[in-house]
């Protein structure tokens, strides 16, 4: 029997295994990723200066680019037993139907009531909110999935949390709202006449639908003017790509036990949290010169940060009220054209992302809405799960690797991370079933709009 026969096609950890610390990346970085800046002085934001926006806790984990491991406490491990560990698995089925000699592992995030990764995060902020004894959390949501993610959170500590979810989703996503609504989130659509900055936008641009940049700055408005009220943010912050290593250690450690070697990690990239997370601890080997990978983001064309993008700072929200961050950024006032895969539609990156990038430590690919959703029906139909269009465009690139393996012969082993479930976005493979779906990729001179509001510095 060879090795490979011996690999199951799901590889569990039992609760032993799973990891008890964090892996922060940015320990292992050369070039650190650099600091959020005051968006009035551009000077670096400390501690201090953040305690109004974020918990305390939190903050400690955003600006610490020196520790490598942080505790997981022992609540949130509690927790993580709930839907954790995630499984691995061996897409053994779509290997066979693509005619390839590659190895294709995927890590499943969606086995949990959000659908998605996102809970990860959303249990230890909600966890830090509650141990510095506040009321409650405010935040933004897209698609819905952070939004659920952090209810379900919250419900569970006995935490309020006031959720501004973009319009068009709010209207387009009603079951995404209810199942907050459940777990006892408000829920109210952003842009909203309940903040200044809600008001204010509306005002500019009557009718708006919003985005993301709007409701993050109504959700950072509502928690710095109510008393024990924090922000809290599902992607792009450091702190959460460290909460999501859960997701590469649980891989590392399922892999290592059979001694498989991923050649390829593939994740989708909105703010960067999944990837991150996915290739923290194989990225923390490559840093270290112990293990060489190639790690591949895949963003949609119609949002492309990385690949058409400026490594700048910029505003990480449409009022300007949020520290800059740099990013690889197509500018906070760029709104992307209505696609379908809400979580991927951010103007920005995670900084650690963007470093590593510009660092020529990983790559990037853009890839358009129908060949995701190409690759989405594929999956489904061999695999059995329904994927969300996000996670979709990890799998795209995923069988075009493992397509290119066919020509060449070559056995490589490749792992994508597969982010979570797509019951809700029901509309996005309606449009695909119809042959309505249409491929939008911004011309030069759009992006060129979206430039020219990145702040000046000097
Ligand atoms: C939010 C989301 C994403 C994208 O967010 P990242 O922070 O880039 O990981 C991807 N997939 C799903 C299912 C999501 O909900």
């Amino acid at each position: 029997m060879s090795n490979t026969e011996k690999i199951p096609y799901k590889i569990y950890l039992d609760e032993k295994e799973m990891p008890k610390q964090w892996y922060n990346v940015r320990a292992d970085m050369k070039n650190k990723p650099a600091p959020l800046l005051n968006p009035g002085t551009h000077e670096p934001m400390g501690f201090d200066d953040l305690r109004p926006v974020f918990c305390d806790e939190l903050i400690k984990q955003e600006l610490d680019n020196d520790t490598a491991y942080f505790d997981i406490p022992d609540e949130i491990l509690d927790f993580y037993k709930m839907y954790r560990p995630s499984p691995l698995v061996r897409a053994y089925c779509l290997e066979k139907k693509l005619g390839t000699p590659a190895k294709i592992y995927y890590k499943f995030e969606g086995n949990n009531t959000s659908g998605s990764h996102k809970l990860n995060s959303a249990i230890a902020q909600a966890y830090y909110a509650k141990k510095q004894g506040l009321k409650g959390v405010t935040t933004e949501t897209g698609a819905g999935q952070w939004g659920t993610a952090l209810s379900m959170a919250c419900a569970y500590l006995g935490l309020d949390c006031k959720v501004y979810m973009v319009k068009c989703s709010y209207e387009q996503k009603p079951f995404r709202r209810e199942v907050m609504r459940t777990y006892g989130a408000s829920v109210t659509p952003s842009p909203s006449t309940e903040t200044e900055v809600g008001k204010k936008i509306l005002a500019e641009h009557p009718g708006t639908t919003g985005s993301l940049g709007c409701a993050i700055s109504e959700a950072v408005e509502v928690a710095t003017t109510h008393e024990g009220y924090r922000y809290v943010l599902g992607s792009v912050l450091n702190q959460v790509l460290l909460h999501q290593s859960v997701i590469g250690l649980e891989s590392k450690i399922a892999m290592d036990k059979y001694g498989i070697k991923p050649d390829v990690i593939i994740g989708c990239a909105g703010g960067g949290s999944n990837l991150g997370g996915l290739i923290s601890p194989f990225m923390g080997e490559k840093l270290r010169g112990e293990a060489d990978y190639q790690f591949i983001a895949v963003e949609p064309a119609s949002c492309p940060s990385f690949t058409r993008g400026k490594f700048a700072y910029d505003f990480c929200d449409t009022g300007m009220v949020c520290p800059l961050a740099k990013m690889y950024t197509l500018g906070s006032g760029f709104i992307p054209s209505a696609n379908h895969a809400g979580g991927l539609r951010y103007h920005g990156m995670s900084s650690i992302l963007s470093q590593l990038y510009h660092d020529g430590l990983m790559e990037a690919r853009s890839v358009e809405q129908t060949k995701v959703f190409e690759a989405a029906e594929q999956f489904a139909r061999v695999e059995g799960i329904l994927p969300a269009p996000e996670s979709s465009h990890a799998i795209r690139v995923a069988i075009d690797e493992a397509l290119k393996c066919k020509e060449t012969g070559e056995e490589k082993t490749i792992l994508f991370g597969l982010t979570g479930t797509g019951y809700f976005d029901m509309y996005a493979y309606e449009a695909f079933n119809d042959g309505t779906m249409s491929d939008y990729i911004p011309t030069d001179a759009d992006l060129e709009k979206g430039f020219a509001g990145l702040p000046k510095m000097d």
